[in-house]
Protein backbone atom coordinates (compact mmCIF):
# COMPACT_ATOMS: atom_id res chain seq x y z
CA UNK A 1 0.00 0.00 0.00
CA UNK A 2 1.02 3.44 -0.97
CA UNK A 3 1.16 5.66 2.11
CA UNK A 4 2.45 9.13 1.59
CA UNK A 5 1.02 10.37 4.92
CA UNK A 6 1.57 10.19 8.78
CA UNK A 7 1.27 11.49 12.33
CA UNK A 8 3.79 10.02 14.65
CA UNK A 9 5.00 11.53 18.62
CA UNK A 10 8.66 11.84 18.46
CA UNK A 11 10.23 12.84 21.62
CA UNK A 12 14.06 13.27 22.25
CA UNK A 13 15.68 12.06 25.88
CA UNK A 14 15.22 13.72 28.90
CA UNK A 15 19.07 14.85 30.09
CA UNK A 16 20.86 12.42 33.39
CA UNK A 17 19.75 13.79 36.76
CA UNK A 18 23.07 15.61 38.57
CA UNK A 19 23.84 13.18 41.17
CA UNK A 20 24.13 14.16 45.05
CA UNK A 21 27.57 12.58 46.76
CA UNK A 22 30.18 13.53 48.79
CA UNK A 23 33.69 12.49 48.92
CA UNK A 24 34.71 8.96 51.23
CA UNK A 25 37.63 8.01 51.92
CA UNK A 26 39.42 6.20 55.14
CA UNK A 27 40.40 8.08 57.30
CA UNK A 28 39.19 11.44 55.92
CA UNK A 29 35.93 12.96 58.28
CA UNK A 30 33.92 14.51 55.53
CA UNK A 31 34.78 14.83 52.22
CA UNK A 32 33.53 17.53 49.52
CA UNK A 33 30.92 17.19 46.74
CA UNK A 34 31.45 14.71 44.15
CA UNK A 35 28.12 14.23 42.64
CA UNK A 36 28.43 14.31 38.91
CA UNK A 37 26.42 15.86 35.97
CA UNK A 38 23.61 13.83 34.18
CA UNK A 39 24.33 12.82 30.83
CA UNK A 40 22.65 14.64 27.54
CA UNK A 41 19.22 12.42 26.55
CA UNK A 42 19.70 11.50 22.73
CA UNK A 43 17.89 13.70 19.72
CA UNK A 44 15.72 12.19 17.21
CA UNK A 45 17.55 12.18 13.78
CA UNK A 46 15.74 12.02 10.62
CA UNK A 47 17.63 10.29 7.63
CA UNK A 48 16.89 9.40 4.14
CA UNK A 49 16.60 5.76 3.12
CA UNK A 50 16.25 5.05 -0.42
CA UNK A 51 14.96 1.69 0.04
CA UNK A 52 11.61 3.13 1.40
CA UNK A 53 9.44 4.27 -1.02
CA UNK A 54 6.26 5.02 1.41
CA UNK A 55 5.27 5.89 5.08
CA UNK A 56 3.13 2.73 5.64
CA UNK A 57 5.72 1.63 8.47
CA UNK A 58 4.51 5.15 10.37
CA UNK A 59 0.79 3.52 10.39
CA UNK A 60 1.92 0.75 12.56
CA UNK A 61 4.71 2.35 15.13
CA UNK A 62 3.77 5.54 15.89
CA UNK A 63 6.15 6.73 18.93
CA UNK A 64 9.84 7.37 18.66
CA UNK A 65 10.87 7.74 21.77
CA UNK A 66 15.07 8.82 22.59
CA UNK A 67 16.57 7.30 25.64
CA UNK A 68 17.42 9.11 28.99
CA UNK A 69 20.84 10.32 29.34
CA UNK A 70 22.05 8.31 32.10
CA UNK A 71 22.48 10.04 35.59
CA UNK A 72 25.55 11.47 37.32
CA UNK A 73 27.46 9.53 39.79
CA UNK A 74 29.92 9.85 42.64
CA UNK A 75 33.18 10.61 42.24
CA UNK A 76 32.31 13.06 39.57
CA UNK A 77 31.37 10.81 37.17
CA UNK A 78 29.03 12.47 34.27
CA UNK A 79 26.88 10.20 33.02
CA UNK A 80 26.85 8.61 29.52
CA UNK A 81 24.74 10.60 26.81
CA UNK A 82 21.83 8.72 25.60
CA UNK A 83 22.03 6.85 21.20
CA UNK A 84 20.38 9.78 19.29
CA UNK A 85 17.23 7.68 17.44
CA UNK A 86 17.54 7.32 13.74
CA UNK A 87 13.89 7.44 12.06
CA UNK A 88 14.38 6.49 8.50
CA UNK A 89 11.77 7.62 5.85
CA UNK A 90 11.89 7.92 2.18
CA UNK A 91 13.74 10.67 0.61
CA UNK A 92 11.47 13.52 0.35
CA UNK A 93 9.63 13.12 3.55
CA UNK A 94 8.63 16.72 5.35
CA UNK A 95 8.47 16.81 8.65
CA UNK A 96 6.17 19.36 10.17
CA UNK A 97 4.55 20.03 13.83
CA UNK A 98 1.00 18.37 13.42
CA UNK A 99 0.23 21.70 16.04
CA UNK A 100 1.38 24.65 13.74
CA UNK A 101 1.97 23.17 10.46
CA UNK A 102 5.74 24.82 10.68
CA UNK A 103 8.23 22.53 8.52
CA UNK A 104 10.70 20.94 10.93
CA UNK A 105 12.88 19.27 8.21
CA UNK A 106 12.84 18.26 4.88
CA UNK A 107 14.36 15.03 4.46
CA UNK A 108 15.39 15.26 0.99
CA UNK A 109 19.57 15.46 0.78
CA UNK A 110 21.26 12.50 2.69
CA UNK A 111 22.01 15.11 5.51
CA UNK A 112 21.12 14.18 8.75
CA UNK A 113 18.08 16.00 10.63
CA UNK A 114 17.90 16.77 14.14
CA UNK A 115 14.08 16.86 14.49
CA UNK A 116 14.10 16.90 18.53
CA UNK A 117 16.64 18.06 20.85
CA UNK A 118 17.96 15.62 23.92
CA UNK A 119 17.62 17.84 26.87
CA UNK A 120 20.56 18.66 28.59
CA UNK A 121 22.20 16.69 31.75
CA UNK A 122 21.59 18.16 35.39
CA UNK A 123 24.78 19.31 37.76
CA UNK A 124 25.41 17.41 40.18
CA UNK A 125 26.29 19.14 43.94
CA UNK A 126 29.72 19.15 43.21
CA UNK A 127 28.91 22.17 40.74
CA UNK A 128 27.20 23.74 43.64
CA UNK A 129 29.49 23.98 46.09
CA UNK A 130 30.93 28.00 47.19
CA UNK A 131 32.46 29.34 49.72
CA UNK A 132 29.60 29.54 52.18
CA UNK A 133 27.50 26.55 51.21
CA UNK A 134 30.44 23.77 51.90
CA UNK A 135 27.76 20.76 51.67
CA UNK A 136 25.53 21.05 48.33
CA UNK A 137 23.02 18.20 49.25
CA UNK A 138 21.25 18.99 46.15
CA UNK A 139 21.61 18.79 43.07
CA UNK A 140 19.53 19.27 39.36
CA UNK A 141 17.51 17.34 37.42
CA UNK A 142 18.25 16.82 33.73
CA UNK A 143 16.32 19.11 31.31
CA UNK A 144 13.36 17.53 29.57
CA UNK A 145 13.84 16.62 25.94
CA UNK A 146 11.80 17.95 23.05
CA UNK A 147 8.50 16.29 22.53
CA UNK A 148 6.32 16.94 19.07
CA UNK A 149 3.73 15.29 17.45
CA UNK A 150 4.89 15.38 13.92
CA UNK A 151 3.12 15.02 10.27
CA UNK A 152 5.31 13.11 7.86
CA UNK A 153 4.38 14.07 4.41
CA UNK A 154 5.95 12.47 1.35
CA UNK A 155 6.68 14.65 -1.39
CA UNK A 156 8.48 13.04 -4.30
CA UNK A 157 11.57 14.20 -5.83
CA UNK A 158 11.05 14.42 -9.74
CA UNK A 159 11.63 17.21 -12.41
CA UNK A 160 8.71 16.21 -14.36
CA UNK A 161 5.21 15.60 -13.04
CA UNK A 162 2.62 14.32 -15.35
CA UNK A 163 -0.66 15.89 -14.74
CA UNK A 164 -3.72 15.48 -16.69
CA UNK A 165 -7.38 14.05 -16.64
CA UNK A 166 -7.62 10.25 -15.89
CA UNK A 167 -6.85 8.32 -19.01
CA UNK A 168 -5.74 10.88 -21.07
CA UNK A 169 -2.41 8.63 -21.30
CA UNK A 170 0.24 9.91 -18.65
CA UNK A 171 0.75 6.15 -17.53
CA UNK A 172 1.21 4.90 -21.17
CA UNK A 173 3.80 7.80 -22.00
CA UNK A 174 6.06 7.09 -18.64
CA UNK A 175 6.16 3.51 -19.88
CA UNK A 176 7.37 4.43 -23.03
CA UNK A 177 9.97 6.90 -21.94
CA UNK A 178 11.39 5.18 -18.98
CA UNK A 179 11.49 1.81 -17.31
CA UNK A 180 8.55 2.70 -14.99
CA UNK A 181 5.89 -0.09 -14.89
CA UNK A 182 2.56 1.56 -13.49
CA UNK A 183 -0.53 0.08 -14.47
CA UNK A 184 -2.44 1.02 -17.81
CA UNK A 185 -5.90 1.00 -18.28
CA UNK A 186 -9.30 2.10 -20.05
CA UNK A 187 -11.03 3.30 -16.67
CA UNK A 188 -10.50 6.37 -14.51
CA UNK A 189 -8.07 6.08 -11.26
CA UNK A 190 -6.21 2.96 -12.37
CA UNK A 191 -3.39 5.42 -10.77
CA UNK A 192 -3.17 4.91 -7.41
CA UNK A 193 0.17 5.30 -6.94
CA UNK A 194 2.58 8.31 -8.71
CA UNK A 195 5.17 6.11 -9.93
CA UNK A 196 8.95 7.75 -11.06
CA UNK A 197 10.57 6.92 -13.92
CA UNK A 198 13.71 7.72 -15.02
CA UNK A 199 14.06 9.57 -18.16
CA UNK A 200 17.14 9.13 -20.96
CA UNK A 201 16.99 12.31 -22.61
CA UNK A 202 19.34 13.96 -25.06
CA UNK A 203 22.96 13.92 -24.41
CA UNK A 204 23.42 11.77 -22.29
CA UNK A 205 21.23 13.71 -19.65
CA UNK A 206 18.78 12.16 -17.40
CA UNK A 207 15.69 13.16 -15.40
CA UNK A 208 13.09 11.92 -13.17
CA UNK A 209 9.05 12.18 -14.12
CA UNK A 210 6.69 11.45 -12.16
CA UNK A 211 3.37 10.06 -13.41
CA UNK A 212 0.86 11.60 -10.80
CA UNK A 213 -2.63 10.31 -10.45
CA UNK A 214 -5.77 11.62 -12.34
CA UNK A 215 -6.98 14.95 -11.28
CA UNK A 216 -10.96 15.36 -11.40
CA UNK A 217 -12.51 18.56 -11.70
CA UNK A 218 -12.73 19.81 -7.83
CA UNK A 219 -10.02 17.75 -6.76
CA UNK A 220 -8.05 20.58 -5.01
CA UNK A 221 -11.53 20.61 -2.90
CA UNK A 222 -10.78 16.99 -2.05
CA UNK A 223 -13.27 15.63 -4.00
CA UNK A 224 -12.20 12.28 -5.54
CA UNK A 225 -8.06 11.39 -5.43
CA UNK A 226 -6.59 14.11 -7.11
CA UNK A 227 -6.18 16.47 -4.14
CA UNK A 228 -4.03 13.50 -2.52
CA UNK A 229 -1.46 13.57 -4.82
CA UNK A 230 -1.31 17.25 -5.79
CA UNK A 231 1.13 17.52 -3.30
CA UNK A 232 3.82 15.55 -5.17
CA UNK A 233 3.66 17.81 -7.74
CA UNK A 234 4.30 20.42 -5.79
CA UNK A 235 8.17 20.09 -5.82
CA UNK A 236 8.44 19.17 -10.00
CA UNK A 237 10.68 22.15 -11.69
CA UNK A 238 8.17 21.44 -15.07
CA UNK A 239 4.79 20.79 -15.33
CA UNK A 240 3.90 18.37 -18.86
CA UNK A 241 0.37 18.50 -19.34
CA UNK A 242 -0.91 15.76 -21.05
CA UNK A 243 -4.15 16.29 -22.60
CA UNK A 244 -6.19 13.36 -25.03
CA UNK A 245 -6.87 15.36 -28.25
CA UNK A 246 -8.84 13.17 -29.79
CA UNK A 247 -12.12 14.12 -27.15
CA UNK A 248 -12.69 9.70 -27.84
CA UNK A 249 -14.13 10.23 -24.31
CA UNK A 250 -16.29 12.71 -25.18
CA UNK A 251 -14.68 15.74 -23.69
CA UNK A 252 -13.17 18.90 -24.91
CA UNK A 253 -9.81 19.51 -24.91
CA UNK A 254 -9.45 22.41 -24.22
CA UNK A 255 -11.89 22.87 -21.55
CA UNK A 256 -10.05 19.37 -19.85
CA UNK A 257 -7.01 21.95 -20.08
CA UNK A 258 -8.78 24.64 -18.21
CA UNK A 259 -10.43 22.85 -15.83
CA UNK A 260 -6.59 20.56 -14.42
CA UNK A 261 -5.04 24.36 -13.99
CA UNK A 262 -7.49 25.76 -12.41
CA UNK A 263 -7.17 22.65 -10.02
CA UNK A 264 -3.29 23.47 -9.80
CA UNK A 265 -3.72 26.75 -8.96
CA UNK A 266 -6.92 26.18 -6.24
CA UNK A 267 -4.05 23.45 -4.72
CA UNK A 268 -1.07 26.03 -4.75
CA UNK A 269 -0.66 29.07 -6.47
CA UNK A 270 2.77 28.38 -7.26
CA UNK A 271 1.72 25.32 -8.79
CA UNK A 272 -0.09 27.17 -11.68
CA UNK A 273 2.98 29.61 -12.23
CA UNK A 274 5.65 26.27 -12.86
CA UNK A 275 6.80 26.24 -16.30
CA UNK A 276 4.36 23.49 -18.09
CA UNK A 277 4.50 22.15 -21.79
CA UNK A 278 1.68 20.96 -22.91
CA UNK A 279 1.49 17.32 -24.71
CA UNK A 280 -1.59 16.31 -26.88
CA UNK A 281 -2.12 12.75 -26.97
CA UNK A 282 -4.04 10.42 -28.92
CA UNK A 283 -3.00 12.11 -32.18
CA UNK A 284 -3.15 8.73 -33.71
CA UNK A 285 -7.03 8.89 -33.65
CA UNK A 286 -7.24 12.63 -33.70
CA UNK A 287 -8.33 14.29 -36.96
CA UNK A 288 -5.94 17.08 -38.41
CA UNK A 289 -9.27 19.62 -37.25
CA UNK A 290 -8.98 19.06 -33.92
CA UNK A 291 -5.43 18.98 -33.62
CA UNK A 292 -5.50 22.48 -35.70
CA UNK A 293 -7.86 23.55 -33.31
CA UNK A 294 -6.27 22.87 -30.24
CA UNK A 295 -2.50 23.53 -31.33
CA UNK A 296 -4.00 27.03 -32.13
CA UNK A 297 -5.78 27.82 -28.47
CA UNK A 298 -1.96 26.97 -26.35
CA UNK A 299 0.12 28.08 -29.00
CA UNK A 300 -1.71 31.32 -28.71
CA UNK A 301 -1.20 31.27 -24.23
CA UNK A 302 2.29 31.27 -25.80
CA UNK A 303 3.26 27.08 -24.27
CA UNK A 304 5.40 24.55 -25.79
CA UNK A 305 3.12 22.70 -27.87
CA UNK A 306 3.58 19.10 -28.73
CA UNK A 307 1.78 16.12 -30.80
CA UNK A 308 2.39 12.57 -29.90
CA UNK A 309 1.12 9.29 -29.40
CA UNK A 310 2.25 7.79 -26.30
CA UNK A 311 0.69 4.29 -27.24
CA UNK A 312 2.43 4.72 -30.45
CA UNK A 313 5.84 5.76 -28.80
CA UNK A 314 5.31 9.03 -32.00
CA UNK A 315 6.62 12.47 -30.62
CA UNK A 316 7.64 11.51 -27.94
CA UNK A 317 11.33 11.74 -28.95
CA UNK A 318 10.92 15.25 -29.63
CA UNK A 319 8.77 15.80 -26.23
CA UNK A 320 11.74 14.23 -24.36
CA UNK A 321 14.45 16.54 -25.84
CA UNK A 322 11.94 19.57 -25.03
CA UNK A 323 11.60 18.73 -21.40
CA UNK A 324 15.78 18.17 -21.31
CA UNK A 325 16.37 21.33 -22.53
CA UNK A 326 13.75 23.31 -20.51
CA UNK A 327 14.88 21.39 -17.02
CA UNK A 328 18.67 23.26 -17.92
CA UNK A 329 17.06 26.35 -17.77
CA UNK A 330 15.31 25.67 -14.46
CA UNK A 331 16.52 25.55 -11.10
CA UNK A 332 16.95 22.28 -9.28
CA UNK A 333 14.31 21.29 -7.20
CA UNK A 334 13.00 22.54 -4.45
CA UNK A 335 13.51 22.05 -0.77
CA UNK A 336 11.58 23.30 1.94
CA UNK A 337 13.53 24.97 4.07
CA UNK A 338 13.00 24.88 7.76
CA UNK A 339 10.83 26.92 9.95
CA UNK A 340 13.17 26.62 13.44
CA UNK A 341 10.94 26.75 16.46
CA UNK A 342 11.67 30.32 18.37
CA UNK A 343 13.90 30.66 21.65
CA UNK A 344 10.20 31.60 23.78
CA UNK A 345 8.54 28.06 21.49
CA UNK A 346 11.89 26.14 22.77
CA UNK A 347 11.91 27.19 26.53
CA UNK A 348 8.06 26.66 26.72
CA UNK A 349 8.98 22.97 25.47
CA UNK A 350 12.42 22.61 27.61
CA UNK A 351 9.77 23.17 30.85
CA UNK A 352 11.40 26.18 32.05
CA UNK A 353 7.35 28.02 30.72
CA UNK A 354 6.84 27.65 34.24
CA UNK A 355 2.74 27.76 34.57
CA UNK A 356 1.17 26.04 36.99
CA UNK A 357 -2.75 25.76 39.10
CA UNK A 358 -3.13 26.13 42.98
CA UNK A 359 -6.53 24.49 44.33
CA UNK A 360 -7.76 24.77 47.23
CA UNK A 361 -10.02 21.65 48.71
CA UNK A 362 -12.55 20.85 51.04
CA UNK A 363 -9.83 20.22 53.33
CA UNK A 364 -8.16 23.56 53.90
CA UNK A 365 -5.19 21.83 52.01
CA UNK A 366 -3.70 24.04 48.94
CA UNK A 367 -2.76 21.74 46.21
CA UNK A 368 -0.18 22.50 43.93
CA UNK A 369 -0.02 21.34 40.26
CA UNK A 370 2.96 21.87 38.06
CA UNK A 371 4.20 19.14 35.99
CA UNK A 372 7.81 20.91 35.43
CA UNK A 373 8.58 21.21 39.65
CA UNK A 374 7.72 17.71 39.76
CA UNK A 375 11.57 16.65 38.67
CA UNK A 376 12.51 19.73 40.74
CA UNK A 377 11.43 18.32 43.72
CA UNK A 378 13.04 14.69 42.97
CA UNK A 379 16.42 16.04 43.72
CA UNK A 380 15.77 18.56 46.27
CA UNK A 381 16.37 17.23 49.62
CA UNK A 382 13.76 18.29 52.59
CA UNK A 383 16.07 18.08 55.42
CA UNK A 384 19.05 20.30 53.97
CA UNK A 385 18.90 24.20 54.91
CA UNK A 386 20.57 25.24 51.44
CA UNK A 387 18.72 22.64 48.96
CA UNK A 388 15.55 24.13 51.10
CA UNK A 389 16.50 27.68 50.26
CA UNK A 390 16.78 27.08 46.38
CA UNK A 391 13.13 24.63 46.48
CA UNK A 392 12.00 28.10 48.01
CA UNK A 393 13.39 30.10 45.61
CA UNK A 394 11.57 28.47 42.75
CA UNK A 395 8.12 28.53 44.29
CA UNK A 396 9.07 32.34 44.65
CA UNK A 397 10.43 32.97 41.25
CA UNK A 398 7.75 31.10 39.78
CA UNK A 399 4.78 33.32 41.26
CA UNK A 400 3.82 30.14 43.26
CA UNK A 401 3.96 32.01 46.65
CA UNK A 402 2.45 35.32 45.26
CA UNK A 403 -0.36 33.26 44.09
CA UNK A 404 -0.98 31.43 47.28
CA UNK A 405 -0.73 34.80 49.09
CA UNK A 406 -3.16 35.93 46.31
CA UNK A 407 -5.57 33.26 47.28
CA UNK A 408 -5.39 33.83 51.24
CA UNK A 409 -2.95 31.70 52.60
CA UNK A 410 -2.33 31.85 56.44
CA UNK A 411 0.83 30.60 58.05
CA UNK A 412 0.40 27.52 59.24
CA UNK A 413 -1.81 26.52 56.37
CA UNK A 414 -0.74 23.16 54.27
CA UNK A 415 0.69 23.27 51.14
CA UNK A 416 0.34 20.02 49.17
CA UNK A 417 3.07 19.61 46.22
CA UNK A 418 3.41 15.80 44.17
CA UNK A 419 2.33 14.77 47.85
CA UNK A 420 4.99 16.75 49.72
CA UNK A 421 3.21 18.74 52.56
CA UNK A 422 4.65 21.43 54.47
CA UNK A 423 3.13 24.40 56.57
CA UNK A 424 3.54 27.78 54.98
CA UNK A 425 5.74 30.09 56.97
CA UNK A 426 5.69 33.38 55.73
P1 LIG B 1 -3.82 7.72 -17.58
O1 LIG B 1 -5.05 7.50 -16.77
O2 LIG B 1 -3.69 9.14 -17.97
O3 LIG B 1 -2.60 7.18 -16.93
O4 LIG B 1 -4.05 6.93 -18.97
P2 LIG B 1 -3.45 5.54 -19.40
O5 LIG B 1 -2.03 5.65 -19.79
O6 LIG B 1 -3.80 4.49 -18.42
O7 LIG B 1 -4.27 5.31 -20.75
C1 LIG B 1 -5.68 5.28 -20.80
C2 LIG B 1 -6.13 4.60 -22.05
O8 LIG B 1 -5.74 5.37 -23.19
C3 LIG B 1 -5.50 3.22 -22.24
O9 LIG B 1 -6.47 2.35 -22.75
C4 LIG B 1 -4.40 3.47 -23.25
O10 LIG B 1 -4.11 2.34 -24.00
C5 LIG B 1 -5.00 4.58 -24.10
N1 LIG B 1 -3.97 5.39 -24.75
C6 LIG B 1 -2.90 5.97 -24.17
N2 LIG B 1 -2.17 6.65 -25.07
C7 LIG B 1 -2.79 6.51 -26.28
C8 LIG B 1 -2.51 6.97 -27.61
O11 LIG B 1 -1.53 7.67 -27.89
N3 LIG B 1 -3.40 6.64 -28.55
C9 LIG B 1 -4.49 5.87 -28.29
N4 LIG B 1 -5.29 5.58 -29.31
N5 LIG B 1 -4.78 5.41 -27.07
C10 LIG B 1 -3.95 5.71 -26.07
MG1 LIG C 1 -2.55 6.32 -15.14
Amino acid sequence: MFVDKAKIKIKAGDGGDGAVSFHREKYVASGGPDGGDGGRGGDVVFVADDNLSTLLDFRYKRKYFAEKGENGGARNCTGKNAPDLIVKVPRGTVVKDAETGRILADISSSEPKIVARGGKGGKGNARFATPTRQIPKFAKPGFPGQEFEVTLELKLLADVGLVGFPNVGKSTLISVVSAAKPKIANYHFTTLTPVLGVVSGAEGKSFVMADIPGLIEGASDGVGLGHEFLRHVDRCRLIVHVVDVSGIEGRDPAEDFEIINRELANFNEDLAERPQIVAANKCDIADDEQKAKFRSYIEEKGLPYFEISAAAAMGTKELINAITAELDKLPPIKEYEAQPLTQAEMDEMAGTDRRFEITREDDGVFYVEAPWLESIMRTVNMEDYSSMQYFQRVLRNSGIIDKLEEMGIKEGDTVNIFGFEFDFVF
